[in-house]
């Protein structure tokens, strides 16, 4: 039943909309969830997430992630290899972390959010919004509807977006060798492999894939029977790394291959009076780097605290007041073009086929693998996006 008034009118239903309405809600805010049409039943989404430890601990205290734990698995060590002899390991142990991130099961993290939202207090479903116009009065419109967010669009914000020709090709896939908690990527030139440890659903066998390939490449690799997918996978992990091959063993689809095109985009205003942007509605990056879900996340944890604070301080303001929005805008803007620019560099840098290049990446690579002090700050912003 809707009774306003509203301190926040949340506008989205994927994970970022429903973590900001939970926290919301948790912290004693009105809030009206313009969740849209329900969801057709449509395809299971197979992609995995590595999530970092500001993800995790916010997920804790919105108290999914003890529900969710349950059916993650955590990454003990990541292996990166260049298209030469480049390389670069991470582990656990030698950064003094308990896991490096978390890989988890995307659908479930989303049927986990809306399970809680039910119980919610202080959150009413609404109708979707006209316009850039909410269907119930509120301070504050918070707008997380993904990368396509016509909200944004009917609000005049410019979305600043370079398609990458590429799609990430995502599915389950089952090994018949152990994995020990070992996430892999390879920089293949054009495409980047990736495999995300993961127990579903061979325990300790089992993997998450992401595979950034051309258009082109996705959608004959989609086309292909099972058998013709796993050979042309195969094939590729061992002309990328014989060795890992051997280790990972022949792997086999557990699921149907999937895929969604890649893109790097930032909205050119993040808030204004009333109004602000939240998660790939605000920016949208590579996923090579897995942070797409985890910038989203720290969005919603900074804007929850930004909030909370005004709240003490200026108490007279609404939640809507520009100046506080101003504040949540400062302190993420930063953090998501740092790691644009980053995932951006990488995915230049391993394009380019020119032979200087490709010995100047691999040995930039080796360069990182022996300073012990670099690794560490990369895995410190890695875990806290
Ligand atoms: C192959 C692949 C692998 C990835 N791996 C990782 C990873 O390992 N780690 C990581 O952190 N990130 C990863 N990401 C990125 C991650 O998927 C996104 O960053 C994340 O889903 C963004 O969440 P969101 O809630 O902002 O947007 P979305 O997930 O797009 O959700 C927005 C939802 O709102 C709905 N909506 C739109 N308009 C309206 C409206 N007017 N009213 C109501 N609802 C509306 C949309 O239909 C959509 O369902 C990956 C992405 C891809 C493509």
């Amino acid at each position: 039943m809707v009774s306003g008034p509203f301190d926040v009118c949340v506008s989205g239903s994927g994970a970022v909309a429903m973590s900001l309405a939970l926290s919301l809600s948790a912290e004693g805010w009105r809030v009206a969830w313009a969740r849209g049409a329900a969801p057709a039943p449509s395809r299971p989404d197979v992609r995995t997430y590595a999530l970092n430890a500001r993800a995790i601990a916010l997920l804790d205290r919105l108290r999914v992630w003890p529900s969710l734990k349950a059916f993650s698995t955590p990454v003990a060590d990541m292996a990166i290899k260049g298209d030469g002899d480049g390389h670069l390991t991470f582990s656990s142990w030698s950064q003094h972390v308990s896991e490096l991130a978390w890989i988890v099961d995307a659908a479930h993290l989303e049927r986990l959010l809306a399970e809680a939202l039910r119980y919610a207090p202080r959150v009413d479903i609404v109708a979707p919004l006209q316009g850039n116009t909410p269907p119930v009065p509120a301070h504050l419109l918070a707008i997380c509807e993904g990368k396509h967010s016509d909200t944004r669009s009917a609000l005049g914000i410019h979305f600043d977006r370079r398609d990458y020709g590429h799609a990430g090709v995502a599915a389950r896939l089952r090994a018949s060798h152990p994995h020990h908690g070992l996430a892999r990527q390879w920089f293949r030139s054009p495409d980047i492999l990736a495999l995300l440890p993961f127990h579903d659903p061979e325990p300790g066998s089992s993997y998450g894939l992401v595979w950034s390939v051309p258009h082109d490449r996705a959608r004959t690799l989609q086309a292909m029977p099972p058998a013709e997918f796993e050979a042309a996978l195969n094939q590729a992990l061992r002309e990328s790394d014989p060795v890992a091959a051997e280790q990972v063993g022949t792997l086999v689809l557990a699921s149907e291959v999937a895929s969604w095109p890649l893109a790097l985009a930032q909205a050119s205003r993040w808030s204004g009076p009333g109004w602000v942007l939240l998660g790939d509605a605000a920016h949208q990056v590579h996923p090579l780097a897995g942070q797409g879900l985890n910038l989203g996340l720290a969005d919603v944890d900074t804007l929850v605290s930004v909030l909370r604070q005004a709240r003490t301080t200026e108490p007279w303001r609404h939640a809507g007041d520009e100046r506080t929005l101003a504040r949540y805008v400062r302190q993420r803007q930063w953090p998501a073009m740092a790691m644009s620019t980053l995932t951006d560099g990488l995915l230049r840098l391993f394009a380019d086929d020119r032979a200087p290049l490709k010995v100047a990446r691999n040995a930039g690579m080796r360069a990182v693998e022996r300073l012990g002090p670099l690794k560490h700050w990369l895995v410190g912003r890695a875990l806290d996006a």
